[in-house]
């Protein structure tokens, strides 16, 4: 797995319909190497194997004074 720490919300795994899954939402994970546990996860939820989903932005992932600065 890699070594990017990030929430299931913004994770490609995290098995939900939403666009923008919220930190309260429970799907299933979808990891290549974690679905065999069938494991149900919050959005606030989080591992090192998290990739990012797409039409997502990067700085979702970083705390809020960071995304300020990555957006100036
Ligand atoms: S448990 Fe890890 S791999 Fe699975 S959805 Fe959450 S962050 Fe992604």
């Amino acid at each position: 797995m890699d070594n990017d720490w990030g929430h299931c919300q913004h994770c490609k795994f995290f098995d939900s319909l939403a666009r923008i899954p919220l930190p309260t939402e429970e799907a299933h994970c979808k990891h290549p190497e974690l679905s065999k546990y069938k494991l149900v996860v919050f959005g606030a939820s989080g591992c090192s194997g998290f990739q990012l989903r797409p039409g997502l932005r990067p700085e979702v992932e970083q705390p809020p004074e960071q995304a300020m600065e990555a957006s100036a």
